[in-house]
């Protein structure tokens, strides 16, 4: 299996990574879309939510507070910001190894 993001998160390909833990990585995207714009990423391999197992519960929750922190530390906590997760072709979802999109610092486009 060739997977972008588990490269990056085997250190196989650069990324510019502003967070890790022991199951989370959050990096730049490479083609921001925003001035901030961040994928937080499980390090474990699911391939997009229609793939979420019960096992994986917890670690989902895990991505939105790592998502709540790192919107505090770059002052847009009040401001506000987007969490987007792309499931499948119709939403344009390129990388088959499931990130949270992170979008702000931009007024964005009411959806
Ligand atoms: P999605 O359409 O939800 O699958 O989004 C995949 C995102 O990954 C896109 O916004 C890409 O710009 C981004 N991306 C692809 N390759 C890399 C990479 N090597 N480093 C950082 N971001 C990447
Ligand atoms: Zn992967």
């Amino acid at each position: 299996m060739d997977c972008i993001f588990c490269n990056i998160i085997n250190k196989k390909l650069p990324a510019d990574i502003i967070y890790a833990d022991k199951e989370i990585i959050v990096f730049k995207d490479i083609k921001p879309v925003a001035p901030l714009h961040l994928l937080i990423v499980p390090k474990k391999h699911i391939i997009s939510i229609n793939q979420l197992e019960v096992e994986d519960k917890e670690l989902i929750g895990q991505l939105f507070f790592i998502a709540k922190k790192i919107a505090k530390e770059q002052n847009i906590f009040k401001t506000g910001y987007r969490l987007i997760f792309n499931i499948g072709p119709d939403a344009g979802q390129m990388v088959d190894h499931l990130h949270l999109h992170l979008l702000g610092k931009k007024k964005l486009s009411s959806m």
